[in-house]
């Protein structure tokens, strides 16, 4: 048997990380500046993080959510304190999409409405609910249409109005940057819109914070820079730095019956164990502050380019909008310069590295940045040079 080739143009064997930097089988080493797609949040082999689920794997891997779970509760006061919720409830699941597809189905339990508004470029997993309000009809099959979802376009008050208006909203469900979409970030006035219109009509904001959320942009969750707050939150990548958890934060005005919400390997103790060490690296090393620095560093810097359309992000969540002349900056990038970037249609790299990128390696990307656009891209570019 072999494993199912999703992205077949990289055969590059990644073996070893450390920080910001990781090694293929041959020891070239690369600057990651991409994390596995915004999920290495305090980077590759922390030594707090391979200690700490190095002595749960030891002490217990794992035993069912039938009994009381004391790490899940550790994890959940820490959340909350980190994250400013500290009277939200914390539900564990395994991935992004999962979080996102029981927000939606809470909010339907909760208020007994069914439709949700999402937005154009939208992405929110690939589950049957999540890839529903996901604005992607390549990866949706025939069994996940559903009438229920009214996509808006991004940032139209008078649309979004319009769709409330006969109350039968359920629930709005909206990234603080849309990731996938091309690093577009949400307006201020737009979030507390959607707060208001929601409180008006008895609807729930869920805020899909699995890509921009967990510090990546300075602060807990983007959509704090509006000073509104969500009803759930949904969360996963940076959350356990590569081990796989997701979860949802519920505001105290929902209050879930156990039957609402269930999985058997959420919440596990391994997973709670890197959840924990996360936050602890998080908060002991400032990673949120150095996010907003060095992010704020990058962006300045990005902006003097002239060859570049647009900068945007906050943080360490910045889309660089190349011209077409230069869609083939990112290869480049890679290839000659050994770095990893992530990418978005038609021309946009994005740059998603772990919050403790440091200025060296900031600086690194720069200098490597400011020669590959200079550069003419090459009739066919082969990878395998
Ligand atoms: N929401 C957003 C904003 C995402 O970017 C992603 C993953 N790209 C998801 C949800 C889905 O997460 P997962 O792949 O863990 O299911």
């Amino acid at each position: 048997m072999k494993p199912f080739d999703v992205y077949p143009i990289n055969h590059i064997n990644i073996v070893k990380g450390q920080g910001s930097l990781v090694w293929d089988d041959k020891g070239q080493e690369y600057l990651d500046l991409y994390g596995g797609h915004a999920v290495i949040s305090i980077g590759h082999t922390h030594p707090h993080y391979v200690k700490r689920l190095e002595d749960q794997l030891h002490q217990l891997g794992f035993y069912s959510n039938s009994i009381e779970i004391p790490i899940q509760l550790e994890l959940a006061e820490k959340l909350g304190k980190v994250s400013g919720k500290e009277d939200y409830q914390l539900f564990l699941c395994n991935s992004g999409a999962e979080a996102n597809e029981n927000a939606l189905k809470l909010a339907s339990f909760y208020n007994g409405k069914k439709k949700v508004i999402a937005f154009r470029k939208a992405f929110h997993g690939r589950t049957s609910l999540a890839v529903a309000v996901t604005d992607n009809p390549k990866i949706l099959a025939p069994v996940n249409q559903t009438d229920n979802v009214i996509f808006l376009p991004w940032k139209d008050e008078t649309a979004l109005e319009q769709a409330f208006a006969d109350n039968e909203i359920s629930s709005v469900i909206i990234e603080g940057i849309q990731g996938v979409g091309g690093i577009q970030v949400a307006p201020e006035n737009f979030l507390q819109k959607i707060r208001s219109l929601c409180d008006q009509y008895n609807a729930v904001f869920i805020a899909d914070s699995v890509q921009c959320g967990y510090g990546r942009t300075g602060k807990f969750y983007s959509h704090d820079f509006a000073g509104v707050n969500a009803d759930i939150y949904t969360m996963a990548k940076g959350m356990g730095n590569g081990f796989p958890i997701g979860g949802i934060s519920i505001s105290p005005k929902i209050k879930p019956v156990y039957y609402m919400l269930g999985t058997t390997f959420g919440g596990n103790h391994l997973a709670c164990a890197a959840g924990l060490a996360v936050l602890e690296i998080m908060e002991q090393d400032n990673l949120m502050q150095n996010a907003a620095e060095i992010g704020g560093y990058l962006i300045e810097e990005l902006k003097k380019f002239e060859q570049v359309k647009e900068v945007r992000g906050r943080g360490l969540m910045i889309g660089i909008d190349l011209p077409d002349t230069l869609a083939h900056v990112k290869a480049e990038l890679l290839f000659k310069y050994h770095i990893f970037t992530g990418e978005a249609k038609p021309n946009v790299i994005r740059l998603l590295p772990a919050l403790n990128l440091t200025k060296t390696h900031a600086d690194r990307f720069l200098e490597a940045f400011s020669q590959a656009i200079k550069t003419a891209p090459v009739a066919e570019f082969n990878p395998s040079m």
